[in-house]
């Protein structure tokens, strides 16, 4: 399978600091110096019609950080993903640990979320992952499966067209990554679950996000249950996040 190696800008940047990074990232031809991987780059939304035409033609996709469950209406402050898709975003986010954990979101919401998705052409990359206390009392399973499990609930015969992105919370901009064999037992669970659900969801592309780097992105992406990764901190450095794909 093709690797997908995506970056989540999160809440940062400016215009001027965004057209240096595209520089670096155009730069780095990536079709061509990263053949086996697929890259995407979620600027905040603001961003994304910019973004997006700056890489007009290159071999980056863009994507939102989050889509509301409404395509349109009296909804202040969300952005649908007709809006999305009109600006040229490939992919949606949904269900970062940071929205689940500051903005309440709930396993059914981040379902809808990427139900919304799906039907306004946009790939869902639904993320999931247990917090250091869940980790610490033997729930990662628990809490991974649960989250999955509303996804599945959710999308039915749809299942397979979505990305899953392991992220344990532990690991999210702390510098502490899982170890390879750690995230590599997530991810065998999570894609036992898929293709239980549907034989067509074992191909469901599975992301690992937490503290990736340059130095740590070989060993994760050589886990046979580890089609990619979904980058933070080191996306926002060219440099770090074309070696990061290069490793794929
Ligand atoms: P990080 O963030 O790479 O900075 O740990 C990953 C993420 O939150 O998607």
């Amino acid at each position: 399978m093709k690797k997908l190696v995506v970056g989540n800008w999160k809440m940062h940047g400016t215009r001027a600091s965004n057209a240096e990074l595209i520089q670096g990232l155009l730069a780095a031809d990536l079709s061509v110096s990263a053949p086996k991987a697929d890259v995407a780059v979620c600027p905040p939304a603001v961003f994304i019609a910019d973004v997006a035409a700056a890489l007009a033609g290159s071999a980056i996709a863009v994507g939102s950080q989050d889509v509301s469950v409404q395509a349109q209406g009296a909804f202040t402050g969300e952005v649908s993903g007709p809006m999305l898709k009109e600006f040229g975003a490939t992919y949606a986010i949904v269900g970062h640990s940071e929205r689940r954990s500051y903005h309440s979101e709930s396993d059914q919401l981040v379902a809808d979320k990427a139900k919304a998705a799906l039907s306004h052409g946009l790939v869902p990359i639904v993320c999931v992952g247990e917090t250091l206390a869940e980790r610490e009392a033997g729930q990662t399973e628990a809490v991974v499966g649960r989250q999955l499990q509303a996804v599945i609930d959710t999308l039915g015969a749809d299942l397979a067209k979505v990305v899953v992105a392991y992220e344990p919370v532990w690991a999210i901009g702390t510098g502490k990554t899982a170890s390879p064999e750690q995230a590599q037992a997530v991810h065998a669970f999570l894609r036992a679950q898929l293709k239980a659900a549907q034989a067509e969801a074992a191909a469901v592309p599975l992301l690992y996000g937490g503290s990736v780097k340059p130095d740590n992105a070989a060993q994760l992406f050589a886990q046979p249950d580890i089609d990619g990764g979904l980058i933070g901190g080191a996306a926002l450095k060219a440099a770090d996040f074309a070696a990061i794909a290069r490793a794929a």
